[in-house]
């Protein structure tokens, strides 16, 4: 299956989450059939990291979106842990600061993008300004609403610059998110992951899912595709997210770089006859 078809939101279609199952698992039925998958794509993404490094020409941008016990930082638990850290970095946008809060609103975003030969994930991004922002009434309509032809513009920008850009919604249902929160409050360890916040918010569950809506409709474009991931199963979720981004830098052309020097010349001068293949 290939699952970047399978969950792309087509530029200018409408999306109906109500109408998407965050069940969904294909035909597979349990985590141990996907886990084989998952540990070939992660291998995968290690060795197509490696290259995207070694190649310095481009970059890549990952954007994590969900809703509170969604998953996101499971994602980068599970898919991101093979990778050199040099070449990678993971940023969680939280409430913007004072200093953020008095520049505009993807000033605090560019800064953290990846540059030539980086993957950079987004934990939260740029779109909080059109989701929290929007559902919390932080800013006017006026000005939240000018914001998807930015944000298409900034990625446009990005994109010119060598980013691809692939940006996943983490899909799961409201009972979910219930059990989830249930098994941080039943485990010590997780405890400190709880806030008061995460069960209010639930009351703006459907604001949410037309910010969502409306904010994918309008910036998932070919060259900063958004895809929704149905989430309820974390193995799913990662399998699908793991083919999504291993695909995509398959087509990224990468290519390890030719060397700079002689090489027969190196071997000549600083090996002896007997070393030399
Ligand atoms: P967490 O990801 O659980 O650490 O929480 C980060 C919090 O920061 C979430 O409640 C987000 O809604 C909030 N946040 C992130 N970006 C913004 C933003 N631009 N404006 C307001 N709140 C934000
Ligand atoms: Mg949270």
């Amino acid at each position: 299956m290939d699952y970047r078809k399978r969950f792309v939101v087509d530029s200018g279609s409408k999306i109906h989450l109500k109408d998407i199952d965050p069940a969904y698992a294909g035909k597979l039925e349990s985590r141990e059939e996907a886990e084989r998958e998952i540990q070939r794509h992660v291998a995968r993404l290690d060795a197509l990291q490696y290259l995207l490094y070694a190649d310095a020409t481009q970059s890549l941008l990952i954007v994590l979106q969900a809703l509170d016990a969604g998953g996101k930082d499971g994602v980068v638990r599970h898919l991101f842990t093979g990778m050199n850290p040099q070449g990678t970095a993971v940023f969680g946008f939280k409430e913007p600061t004072a200093e953020e809060l008095a520049h505009d609103f993807l000033w605090r975003v560019h800064r953290q993008t990846p540059g030539k030969g980086q993957i950079t994930i987004f934990n939260r991004s740029h779109y909080e300004d059109v989701l929290v922002v929007r559902v919390h009434k932080l800013v006017p309509k006026s000005v939240w609403s000018e914001r998807y032809d930015l944000i298409n513009d900034f990625e446009e920008t990005l994109c010119q610059g060598g980013t691809r850009i692939l940006k996943f919604f983490l899909h799961i249902s409201p009972e979910e998110q219930l059990r989830r929160f249930k098994e941080r409050l039943d485990d010590p360890a997780r405890n400190w992951k709880i806030s008061e916040s995460d069960y209010t918010e639930r009351e703006f569950w459907p604001r949410y899912r037309d910010a969502y809506e409306e904010a994918m409709e309008r910036t998932s474009t070919e060259h900063a595709p958004w895809y929704i991931i149905p989430a309820d199963h974390k193995w799913f979720r990662n399998l699908a997210i793991s083919q999504i981004i291993a695909d995509t830098m398959d087509e990224m052309d990468l290519k390890v770089p030719a060397a700079r020097v002689d090489l027969a010349d190196i071997r000549r001068k600083y090996y002896k006859e007997e070393e030399l293949p």
